[in-house]
Parts: structure tokens; sequence; C-alpha cells
């Protein structure tokens, strides 16, 4: 079947837009007639039937009918328009705090009305407040279709937006872009009747599912939707499996000889993702794989086996950390465990002196240094490699897709690619926005950890605390101090760590404490953490720059101030930091009093909880992909109308749709992705 390629007309085309319009609509991200189409309802009112005054019920909405019977401006308690309307049932109230002097003639004694509002309690019965208003002339009808409440801009009102999509739907390509072998035994309706039918739903229809969102209106939208994001990162999988990239053999040295001078053995967990990723790199196509896994599973260890495969087979690899710290940190590893299979490891960061860092430019260029570790240093342009054949990526998230497209392009052919995440990413988030990658997931910790107790007490009981914490350091453990914030914001009223730097100082005259936060010169914060790695700090006042990665295992208490203002996988993330060594680990959440009910919700799920799979999904739902899709958002377009938690069904079929349609129907998956991709900017993949 040959189609005609989707129809996506710039709004310039339609004439009866004016550029106002057009303008705004821009500001709502429609840019063309496709978009608009699919620029749904939030909500909906109901028009369709008048109701006599006197079946009015408190709390629902309804359209009425009647006479104005008196109206007055009254100042008493305040200054309201005020009007009776009577129907032949009763009377109504209509209130106006803000009016104009035309409202004022049109609500006169005599008027005939239509009104549609939320019915409350008054002070002489029931009555409107602010209600939309019409005037009844002869011809007045009623509605017949629910009236559609749109998202909007200030400057765009509902009846222009409106009638804007009913040019839409007149004039726009509302042809179908699925073979009806795939929507039909669903059960879903077409896609042109769907789209006709959310925004000028019939009377009949069931209002609350409508609403929710569960019609299969609704569904074969969401469902398409889903569908296109499937296709658009399948299609940019393939896409990747089709361009070269080299082939390690799997390690016959360097690995065994690794694991052999390890304290530990790999756990099940690690076996299985290091055979994952250790198959990927004997393929001809550059390797995607994201590993998973919590905080203080292991990752890096299995990150080190995959650079050894590299390296044995004569290709550099990159290890890239999004903090300063955290990059010494592994760098001081991979020393430990690198040196002994004498292979040469280059350090890069942005605050090198020139010498150090023309030594390592030059080390990486003529490939004698087989192992680069450093931060976003590594991607700038002065960085070359010899034969860069393996990037892995730490804290993936907190890196934007163009970073991780940089360092790509430093190798030739494309380098595979591990990225790897302590923020668990929830199942149904992996399906969807992480399609176009492999997953690996490293799903048990380590023997021998003491499960971390959590504690939240109020801010008022802060002295006990603090007694807490002297007593863990004099006993000669370490302990953290979280403050949120680094400068004074009063509105925020949060704790500067400065401030509380020079308040535990004074507290705590015995004990030697030190002070890290982003602000600091990186060479500081390094000899900061340096001696609270090797135990001359007892106390370690920090803001969140230590959330990732970093490694004490002496450090076993955590106090976390403003616990309330953070979002639950970061202070998860934080927690981390402390529990790993085999003493038994506290984490206090300090909260100011009076939480609010989300907030006490939240903070109970931290409370209750150490996976950080269930955290992350309750964070999922709580807030939204938004905070654990991290960077990664700004390269991938959001979903508007699918919902993950609702919709998972739909989600699971188009994702094992997904493959076959892009071999069987090219032409539709054109077609299909041109419609629903049409709001988006081209996607930029890594
Ligand atoms: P993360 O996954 O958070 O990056 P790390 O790789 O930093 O975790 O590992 C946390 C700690 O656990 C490190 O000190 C590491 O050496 C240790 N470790 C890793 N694997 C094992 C294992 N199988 N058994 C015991 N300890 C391990
Ligand atoms: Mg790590």
């Amino acid at each position: 079947m040959l189609l005609n390629v989707i129809n996506v007309i710039p709004l310039s085309n339609i004439k009866t837009f004016t550029k106002p319009l057009i303008t705004n609509l821009t500001k709502l991200g429609i840019a063309n007639l496709q978009a608009l189409l699919l620029h749904l309802p939030l909500r909906y009112i109901d028009e369709t039937h008048i109701t006599t005054i006197r079946d009015l019920r408190l709390g629902e909405s309804a359209q009425v009918e009647g006479e104005i019977t008196h109206a007055e401006v009254s100042y008493k308690p305040r200054k309201a328009l005020i009007a009776k309307l009577e129907d032949a049932s009763g009377q109504l109230m209509l209130r106006f705090l803000h009016f104009y002097p035309s409202q004022i003639a049109v609500l006169k004694v005599g008027t005939k009305l239509r009104v549609y509002g939320e019915v409350r309690h008054g002070f002489f019965g029931y009555e409107m407040v602010h209600p939309t208003c019409k005037v009844v002339g002869e011809k007045t009808q009623v509605t017949e279709t629910l009236t559609p409440v749109y998202p909007a801009v200030a400057g765009l009102s509902q009846p222009s937006l409106r009638k804007a999509i009913r040019i839409a739907l007149a004039q726009g390509d509302l042809a179908e872009t699925l073979p009806a072998s795939v929507y039909a035994p669903l059960h879903l309706p077409s896609f042109a009747q769907s789209l006709q039918s959310l925004h000028n739903p019939p009377p009949e229809v069931n209002l609350q599912a409508l609403e929710q969102k569960t019609t299969p209106h609704w569904r074969r939208l969401a469902f398409d939707e889903l569908l296109a994001q499937q296709l658009s990162m399948r299609k940019h999988y393939a896409r990747r499996r089709s361009v070269s990239a080299p082939q390690f053999a799997p390690s016959q040295h360097f690995v065994t000889a690794l694991l052999k001078s390890l304290p530990f053995a790999l756990t099940a967990a690690q076996q299985k993702v290091a055979l994952e990723i250790e198959r990927d790199l004997t393929q001809p196509h550059p390797m995607q794989r994201l590993l998973q896994g919590d905080v203080g599973s292991g990752k890096t260890i299995v990150a080190c086996m995959a650079a050894l495969q590299s390296i044995e087979n004569g290709w550099q690899v990159a290890l890239m950390a999004p903090t300063e710290i955290l990059a010494e940190q592994h760098y001081r590893k991979m020393l430990t465990w690198l040196t002994p299979l004498n292979i040469r490891i280059a350090w890069l960061t942005g605050s090198q002196s020139k010498k150090e860092r023309e030594l390592a430019l030059a080390i990486i260029l003529d490939g004698s240094a087989q192992l680069v570790v450093g931060t976003h240093a590594l991607f700038q342009e002065a960085v070359q490699f010899k034969n860069l054949g393996l990037a892995i990526i730490d804290e993936q998230h907190r890196f934007g897709v163009h970073q991780r497209l940089a360092l790509r392009q430093k190798g030739q052919p494309d380098p595979h690619q591990l990225m790897m995440s302590a923020t668990p990413i929830p199942r149904t988030l992996s399906m969807s926005y992480y399609a176009d990658l492999d997953i690996s997931v490293i799903d048990a910790l380590p023997p021998g950890r003491t499960p971390i107790v959590t504690k939240l007490v109020a801010d008022s009981r802060r002295d006990e605390i603090l007694q807490r914490v002297r007593e863990a350091c004099l006993q000669g453990n370490q302990a953290y101090w979280v403050c949120p914030l680094i400068e004074e914001s009063e509105a925020l009223q949060l704790v500067t760590a400065n401030d509380t730097y020079a308040l535990l100082q004074s507290e705590f005259p015995e004990l030697h404490i030190g002070l890290v936060h982003g602000r600091m010169k990186p060479v500081e914060k390094q000899a900061v953490m340096a001696a609270f790695s090797a135990g001359e700090l007892q106390l370690l006042v920090a803001t969140t720059v230590i959330e990732v990665g970093v490694d004490v295992p002496n450090a076993s208490l955590m106090v976390i101030e403003h616990a309330e203002r953070m979002g639950l996988s970061q202070l998860h993330q934080l927690r981390g930091r402390v529990g790993r060594g085999a003493v038994k680990s506290t984490c206090i959440l300090l909260y100011q009093n009076k939480l609010s009910e989300t907030a006490r919700a939240r903070l109970k799920v931290i409370y209750e909880s150490n996976d950080g799979f269930a955290i992350a999904q309750a964070d999922l739902h709580i807030r939204g992909p938004g905070e654990l899709l991290g960077v990664r958002q700004s390269g991938v377009p959001m979903l508007k109308i699918a919902d993950l938690s609702r919709d998972v069904d739909l989600l699971e079929t188009a994702k094992a749709l997904a493959d076959d349609l892009l071999k069987q129907h090219p032409a539709e998956v054109e077609q299909h992705l041109a419609r629903w991709m049409s709001h988006a900017e081209e996607l930029v993949k890594v």
C-alpha cells in the first residue's frame, strides 16, 4: 500500500490564523497543524443539558437557565455584583467579586441568562461564584458535545483555542498511520475517530472515564504516542547496530589476574552483568549498555573488567565521572588495581597544571596511556586518542546527551559505550525513555553489609543529634553532616554549609572537622576528601557534592538537614555514602516541623525502604519522570498523553510491536513518526 506523506502543514498556511494566535500557539510548543490536533483537552465542561435549579447539587458543576429577577452591586461584606436567577423550579444567587461595567449592564432584571458554574453554599442558599454567562436569544441552543478545556497561555482564550482546533480538525490530515492489524486487535478505534471524539465528546460519554483518560479514544492516542516513542528509539537502536565497532575477544589474562588480586569474590549479580558486557564487546557494532545498580552494588569493578578486555585487545579506554571528587577516587582505585598489571593510566581534569595536562594529552595521543580517567575535561577538543575503543561513563544521568556524543566522536570507528547509574530506573521508565539502550542490572548488594538504620528527627531535637554525633566521633567513627545549599537564601531558610561548619566547630572544639562544597577549588576539595578518607577528619560538613560515588568505609553516621526538600533518589544516594563498611550505620534525616502531607509521605518512603528501585518507583509516582531522567530529558521528547503507570499495558504492547513494525511496515512507521514527532526537534541521540 502506498501512503501519502502525512501533511504537517505550518500554522502560517492557515489563512484565518492571525499572527498573535500563531505566536501564542508557538508558546504552547505548537508549530504546525499536526501538533495543534494533538493539543488535547485537560478537562471538559458539560453544557449539553440544562439542569433545573431545584435539581442542583452542592459541589457539582451544572448549567442553569433562567431570568434575572434582581441585581445589585453590594458592599457588604465586600464589594460584589450579586444577581438572582430564577427558573420555574427555584432561585439561585450569582456572585461576582470582580466585574466590569459591561457585566452590570448585562445582568439586569429581565435578562434571560444561561450560566455554568459550580454550586456552592451562599448567604441565601445555593449560589455560583463567577459562573460563565451567556445571554439567551431566540436561537440559542444547547451544545451537542461536551466543551473541552485546553491547556492555554495568557492571552489565548479558550474560545479562540477551540476555534483554532476546529479549523485544524477540518483542514488537518487525520489519515491513519497504522495498519488496522495493529490497533484493531487491541479494540482501539481509528485515529481520526479518536481525535474527533476527544475534541468534541458526545454528551453520553462517561465524563469520569474521559477525564481519567481511560476511554478507548484516549487509549488509542496514548498507544500511538508510546508506539512513536518506541519506534524512534528502536530505529535509532537499529541504526547503531549497522555501524561498525572494533571487536574485542574476551580477556585471557588481565581479568583473571585482577580478580585474583581482590580481597573479595564477585557476586552472582556482578558475574551476570560482566558476562553481558563481555559478550557485547565481542560484537562488531558499538555497545550501548546501561549498567544499573544501587549505591554500593559494586559497579566499578565490573567497569574495570570491561576496560581490561578492551586494553588486552590493544584499544584505549576512557572513564569519565561527573565530579572531580569521584573521578579522583576512580583514578586511585584504578591505580591500585591496574598498576600491578603494568597498565598505564592517564589522569585528566580541568584543574591540572598546564604541564601535567600536556603530558597527559601526549600519552593519550600516542597511545601509551591505555586508560584515561577524568571529568568533563575528557571530551574537550584538545583531547585526542590514538584508538579509543570503549568509553565508560559513570553516573550517566549527570551528563547531557551532547556530552556523551562528544566523547563518542573521539573514537574511530565508534567506540563501545558503557554507561553506569546508581539512580535506579523503574521498569516502565527503562522500557520507554531508555528503549534505545541495552540494560544490565546488578540486583543484589555484596554480602556482609549491615543495613543502614534511617531515623526521621524533627529539627527541634537538634541538641540530641549533636550529642550523638559527638559520641560517634569520639568512639572512632566518622560522620557526614549534609546541608542542602551553600549560600544563604533567606526565602528558603536553608541552613548553609558555611554557617553549619562554623557552628559545629564551636560546638565540638575537640573534633577535627572539614568542610567541602561545590564552590571550592578542586584541589581544596580533594585535600579535604583525602583527609577525611585518611581518618584525619572526624566530621565532614558537606553539600550534596558528596552525593555521587564517594566511598569512605569508616563513615557510619550521616545527618541530612532539610531532608524534606530533597528528592527521594537523591536522599537514597546520599544515605548510600554510609553503610559501606562492616560497622552498623545510621542516617538521620532532619526535617523542619510542620511537614506537608506529601512531604510526610515522601519521607515515609525513604524511612521504610532501603531498596533503590522501590524508592525510584515512588519518586516517579510522586514527582513524575523528570528528575529520574536527569539531563537526558533535554534530548528526548516527553510523553504528553500516555502515563507510565496508567498505560503500562499499552507500553508493553507498543514495545512488543515496534521492532516488527520497523521491519514489516517501514513506510507506515515514517508516517507515524512524522505525525507524532512533528512537535519534537530531531532527536539528538547518542
Ligand atoms: P557502586 O556500584 O556504588 O559504584 P562501588 O563499585 O564503589 O559501588 O563498590 C562499593 C564498594 O564495594 C567498594 O569498596 C568495592 O570495592 C566493594 N565491592 C565491590 N564488589 C564487591 C564484592 N563482590 N564483595 C565485596 N565487596 C565488593
Ligand atoms: Mg560508583
